[in-house]
């Protein structure tokens, strides 16, 4: 099981990785960017490649 790291120093909240997610691993609510369902990761490393701030880990 994959386990996704999220640098909160470097994270904007853009929402980028929320919408990109295949696995839908990501939800933000009240500004605070969470990892939920981790489970479901596919490994597709979408999200690491299109977050902008480079503040996405997944790490198998
Ligand atoms: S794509 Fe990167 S910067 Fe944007 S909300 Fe996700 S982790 Fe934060
Ligand atoms: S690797 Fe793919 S499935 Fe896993 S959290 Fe990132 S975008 Fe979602």
């Amino acid at each position: 099981m994959a386990t996704i790291k999220i640098d909160v120093a470097k994270c904007d909240r853009c929402k980028t990785c929320v919408e990109i997610c295949p696995a839908s691993i990501f939800e933000l609510h009240n500004k605070e960017l969470n990892v939920v369902n981790s489970q479901d990761c596919i490994e597709c490393y979408a999200c690491e490649e299109e977050c902008p701030q480079s503040a996405i880990q997944v790490i198998i």
